[in-house]
């Protein structure tokens, strides 16, 4: 029998409407077992850790991933898989960020929550966790199938570093739009072995460093330069820009000068693109060679999630700005393609 831990942190899936105030408020994972008993039936053993606090994940922290990271470390030689419960919300983040503080990851580590509470008659709650369940705990030659993080929403596994919230009404609420689906569910589980990263014979690493001295520069036609520099100022080691097209900025001299002054500051501008679709690709058109040859750092198709949490995670392994820029564009957990 496979060893599952469960870890619940809040979400939707485990809320109730409060009859006083109507709102969402969080319930306690026996009241969410108590609407699942299928969970007796499965073929594995099941263990559950829950937060103290149970939280909406809008109130998620780089305090909670360390505190996260860590519990798989400790459970990490007792059990065969991990499924996470959380909320929706800000699940692309902390996917994200875990999968940068695991390193050598050779077991499933599955984050679902859902759209509506489990108590809820229409709930896609139960299909969510039953099935996140059987990913996290399927073998094969007495390895596991997804030595990954993923995110499984709606009978699909997404590559957690690769997801983003796409849709706060539909049940597909993820979407992965530069990298296919790992596990795709309807009457069998059908795995993607040939996506799914392979993991190394190396022993497993939580890095439960992370550094959130960050600022987002989002640029939009008519920005101003007191806005750029007030951003570029910011108490802030590293620069997530989020960029038009294929990685491109204005090439007034006012904003390359903000640039260029912010790189001898010791500043590491990491470059994604707006498009959801695609990857940034520095030097192709002329408005974004220069960033090139200034030593801005090449985001390829990362998400926004993926930018922000890899930039913490490199920040709290290295100091020298350039080691940091040529990291953030390295693989490091399948996040980006190069093209
Ligand atoms: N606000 C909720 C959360 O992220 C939404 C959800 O769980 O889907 O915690």
């Amino acid at each position: 029998m496979t060893k599952i831990l469960i870890i619940y942190t809040g979400g939707t899936i485990g809320m109730m409407t409060d009859p006083k105030t109507k709102t969402l408020k969080p319930i306690n994972f026996e009241q969410i077992m108590d609407n699942v008993p299928e969970l007796e039936r499965l073929n594995c053993q099941i263990e559950v850790r829950s937060f103290d606090d149970i939280i909406d994940s809008s109130n998620m922290n780089p305090d909670i991933w360390s505190e996260l990271a860590g519990i798989v470390e400790k459970y990490y030689d007792r059990v065969d898989g991990f499924v996470i419960l959380h909320g929706s919300d800000t699940m692309s983040f902390t996917a994200s960020a875990l999968s940068f503080m695991f390193e050598n990851l050779a077991k499933p580590v599955i984050f679902t929550g859902s759209q509506l509470p489990i108590s809820a008659i229409r709930t896609d709650a139960k299909e969510n966790l039953m099935t996140a369940i059987e990913i996290a705990s399927s073998m094969k030659e007495g390895r596991a199938l997804v030595p990954e993080v993923g995110i499984y929403f709606d009978y699909k596994l997404f590559r957690g570093n690769r997801s983003f919230k796409y849709n706060s009404s539909k049940f597909e609420a993820f979407r992965s739009p530069n990298y296919p689906v790992l596990v795709e569910s309807g009457v069998h589980l059908r795995f993607s072995e040939n996506y799914i990263l392979k993991p190394k014979n190396e022993p497993f690493k939580a890095h439960k460093n992370l550094v959130n001295d960050i600022a987002v520069l989002k640029l939009y036609p008519g920005i101003s330069p007191k806005v750029v520099d007030a951003i570029l100022n910011a108490d802030a080691r590293g620069i997530v820009m989020e960029t038009f097209g294929a990685g491109n900025t204005t090439t007034d001299a006012w904003f390359i000068d903000c640039l260029k002054k912010a790189i001898d500051n010791g500043k590491v501008i990491l470059d994604i693109s707006q498009c959801k679709v695609g990857t940034v690709e520095l030097g192709r058109y002329e408005t974004s060679k220069q960033l090139k040859d200034m030593g801005i750092a090449n985001g390829y198709d990362m998400t926004y999630e993926a930018a922000i949490t890899k930039m913490m995670y490199v920040l709290g392994q290295e100091q020298d700005p350039i080691k940091v820029a040529r990291l953030l564009e390295t693989d490091l957990r399948g996040e980006l393609t190069w093209y």
